[in-house]
């Protein structure tokens, strides 16, 4: 983390809340009377019962972002093999989480014992599961076997080995799918595409590793070839990363029919579909966009080389949590710091921080907020909003323009924290984790309660 670097003074505030899908509240939010509100309650409410700060989600609005995923990739692959999508469970994840998307048809990807356990515990079978991971344990890969999961996704050789042993002592046989890496490096605005696959990920097309491994499949009794996997990174702007990578895992596709003669049924394109978090950031592609491209590129593979139509899938995660979430935060101290020139910066502190939200200490990540207990004002001061913790990159939101008028007690709402937010929280300083509330129709409910002080101690066996 890059510290006390002389950042220029700039001076952005946060867009009200709009209503629409492409802004950066969740579609449910309004400021009404001066007070925002989500799926129609209070934001004042919701602290005086559940206190700050507290994750709100949008219910409805996360029910609609994975819905149209849903309906895009229906309507784009209706004339192909058609196409699922999986909700990435790493994004966040919680058994009521898991059972909105259940409803709304998704299957959902996970990489680890506790996110199958609780896909389980929502209603879902085997059947729209998948298991990812690079190193999945043995007690993960038997689970997995005894749900049925509707396949694995294989990293590496050894994993490839380990699921075939695994699978023929159990009598069993484990769908597979090989995880690619195309070359293809994509997040934020930029893409790479290169030769050389120097990252943990995946089985390289290019040095012939990823080849061998779909051989080693094929010979293997207690394996069942049924797809190739590429995900090639995160908050992906550019489609053309999405298209170079396709068209590689397409190519391989065909070399296989054409070689072995073995069909590969199943494409799984991934996720790492990019969301907003900023008015300055760009408004990022929509699903039917995204649908009809990737529909495109096989229509376009299969033409060219006569192969049949492969069933798609895709893992969008934080395209479908990230926007419908906010954090509710509490103001304390404020102070201002001066900086150059008779300038200063005022420093707000909310009562979280880098716990709750890693992603400005661990990415360099932006965020924004608005004040939700009363009417924003019209004159602005220059603000860093910074946590509670012992560090000084422990910052929530780099550069705003906040109400000069802010006060201790004020709320800050904080928009787009709903992929790897509550999921990637930590105890750090001894701070209880914030809870999870789904609001929706004037209603709200803890999706996940908050931690205590006893549920930490808890653990402390000299406690
Ligand atoms: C992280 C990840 C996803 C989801 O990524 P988002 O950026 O949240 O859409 C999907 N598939 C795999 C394999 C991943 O590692």
């Amino acid at each position: 983390m890059e510290q006390s670097k002389e950042s220029p003074l700039v001076n952005i505030s946060a867009s009200e809340p709009q209503q629409s899908y492409e802004g950066l509240w969740p579609t449910n939010v309004k400021r009404e009377n001066g007070v925002i509100s989500i799926g129609g309650v209070l934001t004042t409410d919701i602290v005086r019962t559940y206190g700050t700060p507290v994750y709100v989600i949008d219910e409805e609005d996360m029910r609609m972002r994975a819905r149209r995923w849903k309906n895009a990739m229906d309507d784009a692959f209706s004339s192909l093999a058609g196409a699922d999508v999986f909700y990435a469970g790493k994004a966040f994840l919680s058994v009521g989480v898991a059972k909105w998307m259940r409803e709304e048809g998704l299957g959902i990807d996970t990489c680890s014992l506790a996110e199958l356990v609780t896909a389980t515990k929502a209603g879902y079978t085997g059947e729209m599961l998948g298991l990812h991971g690079n190193n999945k344990s043995i007690e993960e890969i038997t689970y997995a076997l005894e749900l049925g999961v509707k396949h694995f996704v294989i990293d590496s050789l050894a994993e490839l080995d380990l699921v075939a042993r695994i699978a023929q002592e159990n009598n069993m046989i484990a769908n597979v799918m090989l995880r690619v890496t195309t070359g293809v490096h994509a997040g934020g605005h930029e893409y790479i595409s290169t030769a050389h696959e120097d990252q943990k990920f995946g089985l390289s097309v290019t040095t012939g590793v990823a080849r061998l491994a779909i051989e080693r499949v094929l010979d293997a009794s207690s394996l069942r070839l049924v797809g190739l996997h590429s995900h090639i990174g995160s908050q992906i702007l550019n489609i053309n990363a999405f298209k170079e990578a396709a068209d590689v895992v397409m190519g391989l596709r065909s070399q296989v029919l054409h070689d072995l003669n073995y069909d590969i049924r199943e494409i799984d394109f991934g996720g790492g579909y990019a969301i907003r978090y900023t008015d300055i950031d760009e408004v990022p592609p929509t699903p039917e966009e995204y649908a009809h491209e990737l529909a495109k590129i096989v229509r376009e593979s299969i033409c060219q080389t006569g192969a049949s139509a492969p069933h798609v899938s895709i893992e969008p995660g934080r395209s479908i949590a990230g926007p419908s979430c906010v954090t509710l935060y509490s103001v304390g101290t404020i102070k201002d710091v001066a900086i150059a020139d008779e300038k200063h910066r005022r420093y707000v502190s909310i009562d979280g921080g880098m716990s709750d939200n890693i992603r400005p200490a661990l990415y360099g990540s932006n965020y924004t907020a608005l004040r939700c207990n009363r009417a924003s004002s019209e004159e602005k001061e220059v603000t860093r909003i910074v946590g509670k913790h012992c560090e000084s990159g422990d910052i929530v939101v780099h550069d705003l323009a906040l109400d000069k008028d802010v006060q201790a007690g004020d709320i800050l709402a904080v928009p787009a924290t709903g992929a790897y937010g509550r999921s990637m929280a930590s105890n750090y300083n001894m701070l209880p984790r914030p809870g999870v509330i789904a609001a929706k129709d004037g209603q709200v409910r803890w999706l996940v309660r908050c931690e205590n002080v006893n549920d930490l101690l808890n653990l402390d066996v000299d406690a």
